[in-house]
């Protein structure tokens, strides 16, 4: 077994609390790629075992900060934690067989670069390190035996290891079927009463987005609750839903009383998806789609003056480093902004971030700027981050990526369509 040592700069990052380690905080080194192995000091100290990488900058993931060997009990205990945190916030029930829910959230849990996402008797994993790869089958197999003690038949296992993460470690792509496959039919799964179809092998990510779960069942209630202030009842509302994907957002809405819903994409796969699972779900003529460039799209909405109650904003990561931020924060200043300006009177906005390199402070500042820019008066209801099956490493700042914003426009101060009101829209301008 090889072993890594640690410069002092890499030992005061491990003490500083930091689960990753650079390689130029590595000092003598005769671990193999994808090695488990114990992490000493420069005296000779073992500080913890990490994962070891050949190829990436980030050339050792700290899985114990204890000298003693992980064994297989240490990833039996790891992997049950999740399980139970999972069963523990109501994700995981037998009695619910379409359920879906990340269940194992690689560094987050503690297990560097393991993704495993359930889609009701189906699992979805990826691997996204070479350590992951090496150690895959094993941790599946514990993973397995301890979900079919909870209960759970696992009918089809898919290996989807095609994230671009893993060109850091120069890995090639994978998607196979390591047990069962895709020739069982249609994959239904349940979120919140909502049945919808995930598409395992050419979906996004695992085949959805698990982590706004909670936000969009934020959003439907919001929506339940409309109707007070005199703003319109859940039954007139109209909601847009931009950079929808399967429309989870839209159908939610729909299911929650919503009377019209357009969802956008520039995805024509996940638009078909949106269709079919308002039919499923039975709020078809109340759900549409339109494959459009949002952007754009939303732009010419603006100067055509529509207006809605409900707008949903949930684009993919603009800000993928550190050098793009200031970019990104335009980008998003400028999308938030045509969001606002589409809204009625006392609508509300629901606007979402998952790039992690902006920080929720930045992600306040662009909401600031973009309602003075929509010039209008806006209340932040709140900002909340991923689903709880997507933990958040205090430690591990990198974890806590999702951030999305719940506004309520003041009923008093929007002027809506120009043409409506045109006394307010020139006082606005002026
Ligand atoms: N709201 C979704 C997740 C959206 S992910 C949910 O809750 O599941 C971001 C989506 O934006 C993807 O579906 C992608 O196809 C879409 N997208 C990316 N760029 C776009 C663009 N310029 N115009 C329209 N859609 C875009």
């Amino acid at each position: 077994m090889g072993q890594v040592r640690l410069t002092a700069m890499g030992r005061r990052r491990l003490l500083d609390g930091h689960p990753w380690i650079y390689r130029n905080d590595l000092g003598k080194t005769d671990a193999g790629p994808g090695e488990l192995v114990p992490v000493k000091s420069q005296n000779g100290t073992i500080m913890g075992w990490g994962l070891h990488s050949k190829s990436s900058k980030l050339a050792l993931r700290i899985v114990t900060r204890s000298a003693e060997q992980p064994t297989r009990s240490f990833w039996e205990a790891r992997i049950n934690r999740c399980l139970d945190t999972r069963a523990g916030a109501g994700l995981l029930e037998v009695t619910k067989p379409e359920g879906a829910c990340r269940l194992i959230g690689g560094d987050a849990d503690g297990i560097p670069g393991l993704v495993v996402d359930r889609y009701a008797d189906r699992l979805v994993l990826q691997c996204g390190t070479e350590a992951a790869d090496k150690m895959r089958d094993f941790l599946l197999g514990i993973l397995l035996e301890q979900l079919e003690q909870r209960g759970f038949v696992i009918a089809g296992v898919l290996d989807r290891s095609d994230a671009t993460v893993r060109r850091h470690e120069e890995l090639e792509s994978r998607v196979e079927w390591l047990r069962g496959d895709v020739s069982m039919g249609q994959l239904m799964v349940d979120e919140g009463g909502l049945r919808y179809a995930v598409d395992l092998l050419g979906g996004h990510k695992t085949g959805h987005y698990l982590d706004q779960r909670d936000n969009r069942l934020r959003a439907a209630q919001l929506i339940r609750e409309l109707g007070t202030n005199g703003f319109c009842p859940p039954q007139e509302a109209r909601v847009l839903d931009v950079f929808s994907y399967d429309g989870l957002f839209g159908l939610l809405a729909a299911k929650a009383g919503a009377k019209d819903v357009l969802c956008l994409d520039q995805s024509a796969s996940a638009g078909e998806r949106v269709l079919a699972n308002a039919q499923t779900n039975d709020v078809e003529g109340i759900v549409r789609f339109e494959k459009v460039n949002a952007m754009r799209d939303l732009g010419r909405r603006v100067e055509a003056g529509e207006s809605w109650d409900v707008v949903i904003l949930d684009p993919p990561a603009f800000a993928r480093s550190k050098r793009e931020l200031a970019g990104a924060m335009r980008g998003y200043g400028e999308l938030f902004r045509r969001g606002l300006q589409l809204l009625n009177k006392g609508g509300f906005l629901v606007a979402a971030s998952c790039s992690y390199n902006m920080k929720v402070d930045a992600f306040h500042e662009v909401l600031v700027k973009s309602a003075r820019d929509a010039k209008v008066t806006a209340h932040l209801i709140d900002i909340h981050g991923a689903s709880s099956d997507h933990p958040r490493r205090l430690d591990l700042p990198e974890t806590d990526y999702l951030k999305c914003a719940f506004i309520r426009v003041e009923p008093s101060d929007h002027g809506g369509a120009p043409s409506a009101e045109p006394e307010l829209a020139e006082d606005i301008e002026a």
